[in-house]
């Protein structure tokens, strides 16, 4: 009796369990499988010099191709990857793959890659950036990691030696997602960062007329005063990259120019970028 009792209350939570933990729970099973399997794949979105127009590098963007799902965003499995620790085996997936097909790359290209909060407390992750670098013959110089205001929030000693370390390596460090976080002018401060990102919430409504210019305008001061490059996320308009130049922004990002490809397809966007980059200023030197 008092299994079947036992049965009933598990029958009871079971029904009672929220939609959303179920399908969560069914996620992770999935994402366990596609990691085993095959099933995530790197898509890379390239970043525009706003002062000479070049391709001055891509962030590598993991893509999930569930089989009944189709492509699940990362904004919907990153979070259980993270709450799971299978961030760390798709965070060193992401981070050997893009790094193998970067090094192929022209060599003014660099390769940015996303690092969770999650990674920096494994213990391991400087000795597999060098280990992804070895493998690849990929240049030091060329890996700029991606992190959020999250990772610095946490244990601060420990995360300022690692990034100290990472540095010394000769890999670059960007703040993500800049001006979404807490105290974010503290950091900057603790930390000298190689660039910021400034987060696409600022860059869609810059536009506007009671729009956030004069924040990004402060950004990009800051920045530059301590010798920081910016890149502004999520540019979707030729107003917002006009703007975006003119406050002195340094690169962009955004669907305007492109959004994450396939890496054949972004090797195929360098050599056509290339040359419509040259044979504008064959024109400009024939005016
Ligand atoms: P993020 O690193 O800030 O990446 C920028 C996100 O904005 C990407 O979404 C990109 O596709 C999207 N985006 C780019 N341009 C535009 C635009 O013009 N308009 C709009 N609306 N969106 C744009 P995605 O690929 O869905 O990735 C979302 C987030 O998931 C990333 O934000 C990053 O935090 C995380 N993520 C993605 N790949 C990885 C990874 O390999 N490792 C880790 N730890 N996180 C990752
Ligand atoms: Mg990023
Ligand atoms: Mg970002
Ligand atoms: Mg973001």
């Amino acid at each position: 009796a008092a299994k079947a009792a036992g049965r009933r209350t598990h029958r009871f939570f079971e029904q009672a369990m929220d939609a959303r933990v179920r399908e969560r729970r069914q996620l992770e099973i999935d994402l366990r499988h596609a990691i085993a399997h095959g099933g995530l794949e790197v898509y890379y979105q390239p970043c525009l010099s706003l002062k000479d127009d070049r391709i001055t590098g891509c962030e590598a963007l993991v893509r999930w191709r569930h089989p009944e799902r189709g492509m699940v965003s990362p904004a919907e499995f990153i979070p259980i990857a993270e709450d799971t620790g299978l961030i760390n085996e798709i965070g060193e997936w992401v981070l050997t793959t893009a790094c193998r097909e970067a090094a192929s790359w022209p060599d003014d290209i660099r390769l940015a890659v996303n690092v969770s909060p999650v990674q920096f407390k494994s213990g391991t992750l400087v000795l597999k950036i060098m280990a992804a670098l070895a493998a690849s013959n990929l240049p030091a110089s060329r890996l700029e990691l991606e992190i959020t205001e999250a990772v610095l929030i946490r244990d601060d000693e420990t995360t300022l030696a690692i990034l100290h370390q990472l540095r010394a390596i000769g890999v670059r460090i960007a703040l993500d997602d800049f001006g979404t976080g807490y105290s974010s002018l503290s950091y900057l401060h603790r930390f000298p960062f190689d660039k910021i990102k400034i987060d696409r919430g600022f860059v869609s409504d810059i536009a506007g007329p009671d729009g956030s210019s004069s924040i990004v305008q402060a950004v990009v001061n800051l920045a530059s005063a301590r010798r920081m490059t910016t890149t502004a996320e999520g540019v979707e308009t030729e107003e917002q990259q006009r703007l975006l130049r003119t406050l002195g922004c340094s690169e962009m990002q955004g669907y305007l120019f492109s959004a994450a490809k396939p890496a054949d397809k972004v090797v195929e966007l360098f050599a056509l970028h290339r040359s419509r980059l040259a044979q504008r200023r064959g024109h400009e030197g024939r005016r």
